[in-house]
């Protein structure tokens, strides 16, 4: 239970949703600090609360082998025996696997490399320089705690979402929550593909509730370079233009906040904040580098903050692109019967968030509960 929690985040992890977002349905935080960002400790604890609270009958380390179509069901193979059923839900999560770019097979031997499923705490990591790879939430929390612990780290910055811990005196995400952002439907979405490959939020939960931009990145000392295209003779070639990543960066950050103080006027509630604010736009480096000798032994360790995919080497039934995404509309997939949750923006925007459970969950099961119904 909690396998993904237990077993595949870092030893410093917090949650970056606060703790009055964490809710299953049913269980909401009722805890001393609404406001702060859980430990995996405690979010561990959490989804062990909610099997007992939802007295689902759960089964733990039990691995799903197989799924194929038998009748006009399915038989699901486990580790534990076989079962037959009319509808499957897949819920096996949408970040089974780091993904990691081919260009990672052409770094040198002599130069460590690690996921965050690898990654623990900086002391894992040989002394000297090390290359964060991908700026979105995982790269930006790795990137701080490994300069902090001394070592030189230069980040690879590609397309990314800026966002301030906090807006107006309120958590980021409560504006977003205030605002509706978080419940926009798949099928409002003007580019849904788009919307489900968006990286995530430059955000980091910490009992201070500090930001972790890029400029918190420049403050503490990391090197900041463009997106790592290739490699090539031993060296890494990085993309050019890092301004105009950066200002994109700004301008849709600043459009959020706009739709924040929008909100707060049409709701007739804009008293009760601070005054509107905007940040300091994102500091370029005067002349990024474009490239890096890997053999040189400046870099002694690569991290891949690249993100994560889902795995389906289990499911046998053709339903997954040849990109490796499950083939479904707002959960229903490609085959009667078969059902899926906790995907991005899998029926709202919210859908691979804890919060973001419940209400996508009601209507899959009001369809899976029609499907058993209907005469076949
Ligand atoms: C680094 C990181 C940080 C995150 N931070 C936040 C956050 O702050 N707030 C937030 O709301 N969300 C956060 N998320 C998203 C988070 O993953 C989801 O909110 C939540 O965990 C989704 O739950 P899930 O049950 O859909 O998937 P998961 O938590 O991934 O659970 C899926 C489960 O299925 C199991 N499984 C997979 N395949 C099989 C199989 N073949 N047989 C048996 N079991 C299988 C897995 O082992 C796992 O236990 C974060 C994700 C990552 C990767």
């Amino acid at each position: 239970m909690a396998n993904s929690w237990r077993r595949e985040r870092w030893d410093s992890l917090r949650l970056l949703t606060p703790n009055w977002q964490s809710r299953l349905p049913g269980l909401s935080y009722d805890g001393a600090d609404p406001d702060g960002y859980m430990t995996m400790g405690e979010v561990t604890e959490f989804i062990e609360r909610f099997a007992k609270v939802s007295r689902a009958p759960v089964r733990t380390g039990v691995n799903v082998t197989s799924v194929r179509r038998a009748g006009d069901g399915y038989r699901v193979t486990t580790g534990d025996g076989e079962i037959a059923c009319q509808t499957v839900v897949i819920a096996s999560g949408a970040c089974n696997r780091p993904s990691v770019p081919p260009l990672s097979e052409r770094v040198p031997a002599s130069v460590a490399q690690l996921t965050p499923f690898d990654y623990r705490d900086p002391g894992q990591l040989p002394d000297g320089g090390v290359l964060v790879v991908g700026a979105s939430a995982t790269g930006v929390q790795l990137a701080a705690e490994i300069s902090r612990s001394g070592r030189p780290v230069t980040l690879c910055v590609g397309e990314h979402v800026r966002l301030p811990r906090l807006y107006r005196g309120r958590d980021v995400l409560w504006w977003m929550d205030a605002a509706g952002v978080w419940e926009q439907r798949y099928d409002e979405v003007d580019d849904l593909n788009r919307a489900r490959r968006l990286p995530s939020p430059q955000l980091v939960g910490t009992p201070e509730r500090a930001t972790l931009d890029l400029n918190a990145l420049t403050a503490l000392g990391v090197e900041l370079v463009g997106r790592w295209a290739m490699v090539r003779d031993g060296r890494a070639l990085f993309s050019g233009g890092l301004r105009n990543v950066f200002s994109l960066a700004d301008l849709k950050m600043n459009r959020l906040l706009d739709t924040f103080d929008e909100w707060a006027l049409t709701s007739g509630r804009d008293a009760e904040f601070d005054s509107p604010e905007r940040f300091a736009p994102t500091l370029a480096p005067d002349s990024a580098r474009l490239q890096l000798d890997l053999a040189s032994g400046e870099i002694r360790a690569v991290v891949w903050a690249t993100g994560f995919r889902p795995d389906y080497g289990w499911l046998d039934v053709p339903v997954v692109d040849e990109k490796g995404r499950l083939r479904h509309e707002g959960g229903v997939a490609d085959s009667p019967g078969l059902y899926a949750l906790g995907l991005p923006v899998l029926r709202r925007r919210k859908s691979t968030f804890i919060h973001g459970i419940e209400d996508d969950a009601r209507e899959v099961v009001e369809h899976l509960a029609g499907y058993l119904a209907a005469p076949r």
